[in-house]
């Protein structure tokens, strides 16, 4: 074995001096590079959270007044028109997406009703949200598929559309048995819930929360479902009660509906707005 030799720097070598001039460097140089990043980022987070707090107070002037009287900080009343739309509040429309609109169709799918809507929506290159019924899909699940497959949005209506004076319990099966039924025929993630009618919305909204859901109502309804609307009154309701971010409420299965959709799209169109999608009015997809 051969002897061991100690390794000796010449500290004086001009050759060591250097490389240790460049390492100290690089060292200082990586630590002052940590500590900028660590700044920028606390400061963007401040940033985003002071955007937030100057939205608030654009939206809902009246919290800042709030405040100076009383000197403290105010609680923001729930806004179901808040453009955010926080994932624990109940959505209506989303006025911050402007000149774009989501139709959405309640209560399908329908046997002889779906393909024609289908067919009507695709020549007119729109993308709408169904609110399915996990009972109709039961019936004709290929429906669903073919829903699906045409790129529109699926979402819960729950399984029996019977929401009134029910548990919590009773309405998480009904949305979950719905879900998972929905899941299974279309392949898509089920984010979004409709109470039938709009009702028990408030009990519903925790059960979604659970879910990690979202309850969706509406801000235009014209009352299409009713026998004795005409598809003239649809289209008028509609274009009178239109806000930024709108959610139009209209249902499958009616003749009325069906009769006034091409026109209604045409007509909403040619006053600039777009129709997508609810994820996408969200911006979430
Ligand atoms: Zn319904």
């Amino acid at each position: 074995m051969p002897p061991l030799i100690p390794i000796r720097f010449n500290v004086h070598s001009r050759g060591v001096r250097i490389t240790a001039f460049i390492v100290i460097l690089f060292c200082q140089l990586f630590i002052i590079g940590l500590l900028l990043t660590a700044d920028s980022c606390s400061g963007y987070y401040q940033k985003g959270q002071q955007q937030s707090a100057e939205q608030q107070l654009a939206e809902n002037p009246s919290v800042n007044e709030k405040a100076e009287k009383t000197g403290k900080p105010v609680q923001t009343d729930p806004n179901p028109k808040n453009p955010l739309v926080p994932s624990d509040e109940i959505i209506w429309s989303v006025p911050s997406a402007g000149k774009r609109v989501a139709l959405t169709f309640d209560d399908g799918p329908s046997k002889k009703y779906t393909m024609k809507y289908l067919d009507v929506l695709r020549e007119k290159q729109v993308k709408a949200t169904f609110f399915l019924i996990g009972r109709n899909v039961q019936k004709s699940p290929v429906l669903a598929t073919l829903i699906a497959g045409e790129g529109h949005e699926i979402a819960n209506h729950t399984y029996d559309h019977y929401i009134k004076k029910i548990s919590e319990r009773v309405i998480k099966e009904q949305i979950s048995r719905t879900s998972r039924l929905l899941k299974e025929w279309t392949q898509q993630e089920i984010k979004y819930v409709r109470p039938p009618g709009g009702n028990n919305r408030i009990k519903m909204k925790s059960v979604a929360a659970e879910l990690d859901m979202q309850v969706v109502m509406w801000s235009v309804d014209p009352q299409d479902w009713k026998k004795d609307t005409t598809p003239a009154e649809i289209i008028r309701t509609v274009k009178k009660q239109l806000t930024p971010g709108a959610i139009i409420v209209l249902h499958e299965g009616k003749p009325q509906t069906l009769e006034a959709l091409p026109a209604l799209i045409d007509e909403l169109r040619q006053d600039g707005w777009d129709f997508v999608t609810i994820s996408e009015l969200l911006g979430v997809s």
